[in-house]
């Protein structure tokens, strides 16, 4: 506050008494009062006179306004009463002081006023003399409590900046117009690496990144020039250390009152992290894109309607449309028509679920007429904000699809022919049974195998056997409809599914497949000839199941091929699997000890000279519940359960020792047994042989074996070495059923045997037939120029018993000479053989 001239005429140096001159002092103030008046009533500041003691003399208008009291409640106070109590001893000691001699003093009261409010005056206070005397106190007061207060607003807002200018995580400086720093925050030193002296005495810009400074320097300069009073970019900084700081500034101008900018504000944040992952988050996202334009799937996204949003390059090498040309059109159109529905369906599966995830198949016709096929794997990644739609990897798997039907089919097809293997027939048939129980129809299995294919493959080898088997499979396709299957069960053994079809229909078909099958088949220029004989299984009576029409059509099968071929359709009593059987199979075996097994002799009758007849031994099964049973009743059930060699043995012991008795009754007749081909592989054989012979004291031409030759070419090595092992020792070796395989006269020849037995199905034909005639005719002439003996079996009637003689046939066997016989039955037989000559009607 200015020093304000004091309106009453004064003489400073006077000192002023005090209560003596009080009058005094009122007359002289009473004479200026009226310019007293004018002169300050109406200043704005308080002006106040008070003695010596603190009694106010005076106060102007401003005092009273303030203090809130009356001109005459003032004269009539101290001034001590209405300063607040703290403030009394500055008041006292200030006037104090002045009386002390201080001629002026300035100070800071806070007074009480009638408002209640606490105004704080600056007061010049000064004495005023009269006469060298002071008698009185003036005081001039300014009411500062509002300049105060603005100045604690100011501290507290100063001290506010400071206290974020220093703490603040971001750096900021002050700038001065030409860019200087004038000070920096410690988050600002400490981001670009220098101290607040460094910063403030270098030149910024040679700290901005080069790339950027330019960039930087403008817009700077443009804040300035007061364009704007607020930027803000992104620039990079280089730190003291020399790597770079991502900074997003901030820069703010800061105007005087006049709008003049003054200074700037500069705030930095360091946004390196987020640059980085930004870019990184760039970079991905274009290795991304290049994946997905580079990769060989196609990525589509459709959105919930299926319609195409994106569709990535890959589908122009691919489908060979542009992906523009899809943007916004249904994808699935661009599917084969009946893989639609189905992949419709999945997509409104997957669009119905969030996140859910489905593979699916579908087809595009190529241009051959043929598919190529597709992988489509949807996710619903609608929900997801980044991609908002069903995202279709697609990829083409038509070689894939290829390799797997080529394998398929190889897993289900015989390779040889070409046919369905077992595996895909067992699938049909569930399949054909399922839809006959639907619709009521029956259906026929068909089992079946080539008679006499194991000589053709044993005789003219591997190759040959395929070759018929590839006819045999194709003669049989052929022969059925496009709705049956046939398959090829392994070996020579084939199966026709016939779907509704009953029991006549199945008959019919087998005796068409039974004529087809039996036509020579010329294979490499040779004729061969095979026969078959199927097996038919029904359903439903038969079985309900694949595996029970199987193993029945199988039973069938076995029980046709016994019977010679042909056909048979499957019937309980004859199921060589039931539980029957296995009963039967443990009876055969207890049979030989319980001597169930017995022999019957039927004679070899000499047809020239003086030769003698000898007995062929059959067996025969005297069962205790099913009676005498035929060897074809359980012979192969023995064969299959390996019981044949022990029944081998018995029937040799037995026929050797029947050869004994008779011997010993004067009767010296010969005996055949029969020799399955295992039993001719057993290597006890021989040494079993020599010693029954010597046992019962027989010479070894009395026992003839006879071997099949299918036994004889199973192992020819071993067969050969049995065979000079028995012929070695002198018995005489027989193959039975010539005729019935492939082996020729000459590969015969070979082998050490003694005689043929041409089989009963060309002598009991041979009349009829002029093919057997030929065969039988050329077969004694071969083996006589070869020096084998011949023996012809199943002589029934006279005229072939004629014609054999004829033929110069060496033995016959059959029903017109003698039945097999009981052993008690053989002696009478022998009295009507008279002299080696038989006479049948004698
Ligand atoms: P195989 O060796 O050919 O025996 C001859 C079969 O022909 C006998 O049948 C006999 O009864 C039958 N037969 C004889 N003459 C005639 C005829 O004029 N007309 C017709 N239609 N048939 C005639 P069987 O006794 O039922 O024997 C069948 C087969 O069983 C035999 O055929 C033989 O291979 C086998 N077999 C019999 N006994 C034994 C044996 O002890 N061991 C072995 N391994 N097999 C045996
Ligand atoms: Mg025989």
């Amino acid at each position: 506050m200015g020093t304000t001239d004091s309106p009453i005429p004064v003489e400073p140096d006077a000192p002023v008494g005090k209560r003596p001159v009080e009058e005094e002092l009122r007359s002289v103030l009473a004479g200026d009062a009226r310019r007293y008046d004018e002169l300050f009533e109406h200043t704005n500041d308080v002006v106040y006179t008070h003695d010596l003691a603190g009694n106010f003399l005076s106060v102007n208008q401003a005092g009273l306004l303030l203090t809130g009291y009356s001109r005459d409640e003032l004269m009539a106070s101290k001034v001590v009463d209405i300063v607040v109590p703290e403030h009394v001893e500055l008041a006292n000691e200030m006037i104090r002081q002045m009386l002390a001699g201080r001629p002026t003093a300035t100070f800071q009261v806070a007074l009480m006023t009638k408002h209640g409010d606490r105004p704080v005056l600056e007061v010049n206070s000064r004495l005023l003399y009269r006469g060298g005397r002071a008698i009185a106190l003036q005081g001039i007061g300014r009411d500062i409590t509002e300049r105060l207060r603005v100045e604690a607003a100011l501290r507290e807002s100063e001290q506010r900046f400071r206290s974020v200018f220093d703490g603040a995580a971001i750096g900021i400086m002050r700038l001065d117009l030409r860019g200087n720093c004038l000070e920096s925050n410690r988050a600002m030193q400490a981001m670009l690496g220098y101290d607040a002296e460094e910063l403030t005495s270098t030149d910024l810009s040679t700290l901005l990144h080069p790339d950027d400074r330019a960039q930087a320097v403008e817009r700077f300069r443009e804040t300035i020039r007061g364009r704007r009073d607020h930027d803000q970019f992104e620039l990079r900084y280089l730190r003291k250390d020399g790597s770079v700081v991502w900074t997003q500034a901030t820069v703010s101008l800061g105007r005087d009152v006049a709008g003049e900018p003054l200074f700037c504000i500069g705030m930095m944040q360091d946004v390196s992290q987020r640059r980085e992952a930004e870019q990184a988050m760039q970079r991905s996202e274009a290795r991304f894109r290049s994946l997905i334009q580079n990769i060989s799937d196609i990525i589509a996204l459709l959105d919930a309607n299926g319609r195409v949003l994106y569709i990535s390059p890959s589908f122009q090498s691919i489908w060979g449309l542009s992906p523009e040309a899809l943007i916004g059109v249904d994808f699935f159109l661009a599917m084969h028509p009946e893989d639609v529905p189905r992949v419709r369906s999945v997509f409104a599966a997957v669009v119905g679920t969030a996140g859910a995830a489905r593979t699916v198949e579908f087809r595009r016709p190529d241009r051959m007429g043929g598919y190529r096929y597709f992988e489509a794997i949807m996710s619903n990644l609608l929900n997801d904000p980044e991609v908002g739609g069903v995202v279709i990897n697609t990829r083409e798997i038509t070689d894939r699809k290829r390799s797997e039907e080529a394998l398929k089919h190889q897993a289900l097809h015989d390779a040889l022919t070409e046919l369905p293997n077992r595996t895909l027939l067992q699938d049909r048939l569930d399949q054909a049974i399922r839809a006959a129980q639907r619709e009521r129809t029956p259906l026929a299995l068909l089992f079946l195998d080539l008679d006499r294919f194991k000589d053709v493959n044993d005789t003219f080898g591997h190759h040959m056997g395929d070759r018929l088997l590839q006819q045999g499979g194709a003669r049989l396709r052929a022969a059925i409809r496009a709705v049956d299957t046939v398959a090829r069960l392994g070996g020579d053994e084939f199966a026709v599914l016939l779907p509704a079809t009953g029991r006549e229909g199945a008959q019919l078909v087998a005796e068409k497949i039974v004529l087809t099958l039996s036509a020579p088949y010329n294979v490499d220029g040779l004729t061969l000839d095979v026969g078959t004989s199927i097996g038919i299984a029904l359903f439903p009576e038969q079985g309900q199941d694949a595996g029970t029409l199987m193993r029945r059509a199988d039973v069938a099968m076995y029980v046709a091929k016994r019977s010679g071929g042909g056909v048979a359709v499957y019937s309980a009593d004859q199921d060589l699997h039931s539980r029957e059987r296995m009963l039967l199979i443990t009876e055969l075996r207890e049979a030989i000890e319980q001597r169930e097994l017995i022999l019957h002799f039927q004679p070899v009758v000499a047809l020239a000279g003086k030769q003698q007849a000898c007995f062929e031994a059959l067996v025969r099964w005297q069962h205790p519940r099913y009676g005498l049973m035929q060897p074809d009743q359980f012979v192969p059930l023995a064969e299959q359960s390996g019981l044949l060699v022990s029944i081998g043995h018995h029937v040799l012991s037995e026929a050797l020792q029947q050869c004994a008795t008779w011997q010993r009754s004067g009767m010296e007749v010969g005996v055949a047994v029969n020799l399955s081909g295992r039993g001719l592989h057993d290597p006890g054989l021989p040494q079993l042989i020599a010693r029954l012979l010597s046992e019962h004291g027989l010479p070894p031409n009395r026992l003839t074996l006879e071997i099949t030759e299918a036994g004889l070419i199973t192992n020819p090595q071993v067969s050969r070495e049995a065979l000079v092992l028995l012929h070695d020792m002198g018995v005489r070796l027989s193959i039975d059923d010539f005729g019935t395989g492939y082996s020729s006269l000459s590969q015969l020849s070979r082998l050490p045997v003694d005689e043929i037995k041409i089989d009963r199905s060309f002598v009991l034909r041979m009349m009829a037939d002029e093919n057997d005639a030929v065969i039988v005719r050329s077969t004694i002439e071969l083996a006589h120029n070869l020096g084998l003996c011949v023996v012809a079996a199943g002589i029934e009637d006279e005229n072939t018993l004629e014609r054999l003689r004829q033929l110069s046939c060496d033995f016959g066997q059959g029903y017109l000479l003698g039945r097999p016989l009981p052993v008690g039955d053989v002696p009478s037989w022998l009295s009507g053989y008279a002299g080696g000559r038989f006479d049948p009607t004698g």
